[in-house]
């Protein structure tokens, strides 16, 4: 008589998360029309952060949150979306939630059409990566510097694993799209951008780059005060950060 085994992963409806919050429609997160839940924590401390209340890792009760009350969140809306993005924070953090909500998504009768994106900041390593490759259908990773050292000073952590996710990423075909904060005087010297670009063209040619120029309104203060970019100097950043066929765009 052979024996049979339950699977011991709990159910992914019943799997529960951090979020800070979530938006029924966005269309700066990912293609289309998309339902956006923001998870709470992140593991960098970006000077430029837009979001600062969703960096620290707060577990509280109050963020608790069940993938099936994400769902019923959805529902309302799906006929009007075009797929969901995990946001944050970074929301690779709650790998376990990101998974099970992704899972349940594509299990469910009215929602399985929806697209799952992640909107990351690229910290996530393989083995992580490789979890919810079964389950996400694209990526926006941000890029804050290709230069180390900038980097570190931007967000307190090295770019290693960001360059390694956008390589494995887009040699998956899942990297939908790149995006760079231009932080005037601090990472958009002509140099390091034509470095920037140079790579992200070996990468991939024709890869889809955001350009976004740095905005104060919601980011901490900071001494020196963060500069914000002009029309043009967000417009020469572009011109040398292009390189072979990069699909660049400003905002
Ligand atoms: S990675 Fe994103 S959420 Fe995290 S600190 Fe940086 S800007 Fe903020």
């Amino acid at each position: 008589m052979s024996a049979t085994h339950a699977d011991p992963r709990p159910h992914p409806e019943s799997v529960t998360g951090f979020v800070a919050d979530t938006i029924t429609f966005s269309n700066v997160d990912g293609p289309g029309n998309r339902f956006v839940v923001f998870l709470q924590g992140c593991n960098f401390d970006c000077v430029a952060c837009h979001n600062p209340q969703t960096i620290p890792l707060a577990q509280g009760d109050h963020f608790r949150t069940s993938v099936a009350e994400i769902l019923e969140r959805i529902r309302p809306a799906e006929p009007f979306l075009g797929g969901i993005t995990v946001s944050g924070g970074e929301a690779t953090l709650q790998l376990d939630f990101v998974e099970a909500l992704f899972t349940a998504v594509k299990a469910d009768p009215q929602l399985s059409r929806l697209t799952c994106f992640v909107d990351s900041n690229g910290s996530l390593d393989d083995a992580g990566w490789q979890r919810l490759r079964p389950v996400m259908d694209g990526a926006m990773i941000d890029l804050k510097c290709f230069d180390d050292e900038i980097h570190r000073s931007m967000t307190g952590q090295s770019n290693a694993d960001v360059l390694h996710s956008i390589e494995m990423l887009a040699g998956w075909g899942v990297l939908d799209e790149v995006r760079l904060l231009i932080l005037h005087g601090v990472n958009d010297s002509a140099s390091l951008l034509r470095r920037t670009g140079e790579w992200l063209a070996s990468v991939d040619p024709a890869m889809r780059v955001k350009v976004i120029g740095f905005r104060a309104h919601g980011a901490r203060p900071h001494q020196p005060p963060l500069v914000e970019p002009t029309v043009g100097e967000l417009t020469t950043a572009a011109a040398n950060l292009q390189v072979a066929a990069l699909n660049l765009c400003i905002v």
